[in-house]
């Protein structure tokens, strides 16, 4: 059992007032908030050893370069990755997806297809879009019913010998889905496909293990499971990250450079052009080390009983539907109300210090497959509580009494 009242003392910002009201905060999915364990690697970071990593031959370099590169082992611990070398910083997950978008280009020819989910945020569309157009590459998209969840029966008719590349997003940021990924995973390996899984959604909410689901790709944002934003990371399996070219060449990436000829560094470096996020990616193992001091295991149940106890309120709410009802779905609630548009619901809702998004959520595919412009959401963390889910249900209610 998780102790939600000490959580919460853990952030902050929960203690702060908006429009003279306690700050409700459900806008997790777009990002989550800090807790003041990674707040202290920060300061202490800039306060004790700020430096450039690799290659300084002083103190506080060194002390960088170690803490650095701890934080990757605890990436590499966390998803259970075979090597450190496997994983790669980034900026998060649009830079990763961008990475490896890049790099096939140079792997596929006229013809080959490309299959997408058609519930993915726009930063796993676009970036194949771009290489589609590049190479000639056919973008063909595995289709979702009403209730979210993919058409795995459509999936298999599409797959064929020439499917090259499966992207897929693990949890769907705007229906809350949780994918079968296994699945997914299996199958587009039965015909000789490499399958990239956007895991931005769902590392915050379950603990993965990259080799255990034989994953060649998986990308996650560290702003979404409480660390800060701007650093992210891609898992590459070895033999995918060795086939692929880099990405932006510059400093820290090379072996050798003459005018003539440059040689590229060995992984993860050959990724890592120019000074990375230093801070940024310690203080993403102090996130990590954060959430597994609270447990995966612990973080999920809890979550879990949030969205059906406000899946439950929200729906005796007259005339509120909510979209993104698969069987299997993390705590993301996406919901109109007949007649209202959602971004006066989610105005009235600040108004009473109430933090929810409204709009397409990047993925407006989804909206247009709904025939909608965007959707209310509300998104739970492991430190919301169901009085702060009474907030919003009553906030709802006080928007529709004023609205209709
Ligand atoms: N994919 C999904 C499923 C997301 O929810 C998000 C963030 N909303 C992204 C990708 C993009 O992440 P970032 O903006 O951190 O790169």
């Amino acid at each position: 059992m998780l102790d939600v009242q000490k959580i919460r003392k853990d952030f902050p910002i929960l203690k702060r007032e908006v429009n003279g009201k306690l700050l409700v905060y459900l806008d997790n999915a777009a990002t989550s908030q800090t807790p003041k364990q990674v707040m202290d690697a920060i300061v202490d970071y800039y306060s004790n050893y700020n430096a450039n990593i690799h290659r300084g031959v002083h103190t506080l370099s060194q002390e960088a370069t170690d803490k650095y590169e701890a934080a990757r082992h605890k990436i590499q611990n966390h998803f259970n990755a075979a090597e450190s070398h496997e994983i790669i910083f980034t900026s998060g997950t649009t830079h990763s997806i961008n990475l490896v978008a890049n790099g096939f280009s140079t792997l596929l020819e006229k013809g080959d297809e490309l299959l997408v989910s058609a519930m993915e945020h726009h930063s796993n569309i676009v970036p194949w879009q771009m290489l589609a157009e590049r190479t000639g590459a056919i973008l063909k998209v595995i289709p979702m019913n009403l209730e979210g969840e993919l058409l795995m029966d459509k999936y298999d008719d599409l797959l064929s010998d020439k499917t090259r590349l499966v992207f897929c997003n693990h949890i769907s940021n705007a229906l809350g889905t949780i994918n079968p990924i296994e699945e997914i995973i299996q199958k587009a390996h039965g015909v000789g496909a490499a399958v990239l899984i956007d895991g931005a959604q769902a590392a915050p909410h379950i603990k993965v293990d990259v080799q255990k689901l034989d994953i060649d790709f998986y990308t996650v944002s560290a702003h979404k499971m409480c660390g800060p934003t701007g650093v992210g990371m891609l898992y590459g399996k070895e033999e995918w990250l060795n086939k692929l070219p880099p990405y932006q060449g510059g400093g820290e990436m090379i072996a050798e450079v003459t005018f003539e000829k440059t040689t590229y560094a060995e992984l993860p470096h050959k990724f890592e052009a120019g000074t990375p996020n230093i801070c940024g990616g310690i203080a993403f193992g102090a996130a990590l080390d954060y959430m597994n001091s609270i447990g995966f295991e612990a973080i999920a149940a809890y979550e879990h009983e949030l969205l059906e106890y406000a899946t439950q309120k929200l729906l005796d709410i007259d005339g509120l539907k909510i979209y993104g009802t698969a069987k299997n779905k993390t705590s993301v609630i996406s919901f109109n109300i007949e007649g209202i548009h959602p971004y006066d619901i989610g105005t009235i809702l600040d108004k009473l210090g109430i933090a929810v998004r409204t709009g397409h959520h990047c993925a407006q595919p989804i909206m247009d497959f709904y025939g909608i412009p965007g959707t209310v959401r509300a998104s739970f963390c492991f430190y919301n509580t169901k009085k702060e889910v009474d907030a919003l249900v009553a906030g709802v209610k006080r928007a529709v009494n004023m609205l209709l």
